[in-house]
């Protein structure tokens, strides 16, 4: 039986300002990219196609460095028990992964030797699934 826990979330603070910059910078770089692509077609100039790729690429990369620099703030204001705002992404699990416990050596999943490759302890019961 679980019971309901509270959780409040707030907004603000320098992390939210950074995250909102971030989506910003994006809009910003597809604004950029939509009149480079206009200019691109009515000059019939290619130079301006170079351009959509630095409008996206600067865009992009401004987005994921904001909002990293937002995260980490989260990350030391939660450490510190103060409230920040937003959200602290989450990551998901892309599979799993078999190491051996004596020389820590990634056994591939498929990898059907009952022995270590690097330093060859055997296997009791690794590879079942
Ligand atoms: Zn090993």
């Amino acid at each position: 039986m679980a019971i309901r826990i509270e959780h409040k979330r707030f907004v603000g603070g320098i992390e939210g300002s950074l995250s909102k910059l971030g989506t910003f910078f994006l809009v910003l770089g597809i604004i950029g990219s939509f009149f480079a692509f206009l200019l691109a077609v009515f000059s019939k100039e290619a130079v301006f196609l170079l351009l959509i790729f630095v409008f996206m690429f600067h865009s992009i990369v401004s987005l994921i460095l904001l909002r990293g620099f937002a995260e980490v703030i989260r990350i030391l204001k939660k450490l510190a028990n103060i409230q920040y705002g937003g959200e602290i992404s989450k990551s998901f699990a892309a599979g799993d992964v078999f190491i051996c416990s004596e020389c820590r050596a990634i056994v591939g999943e498929k990898d059907q030797r009952k022995w270590c490759h690097k330093c060859g302890s055997s296997f009791e019961n690794l590879l079942t699934k």
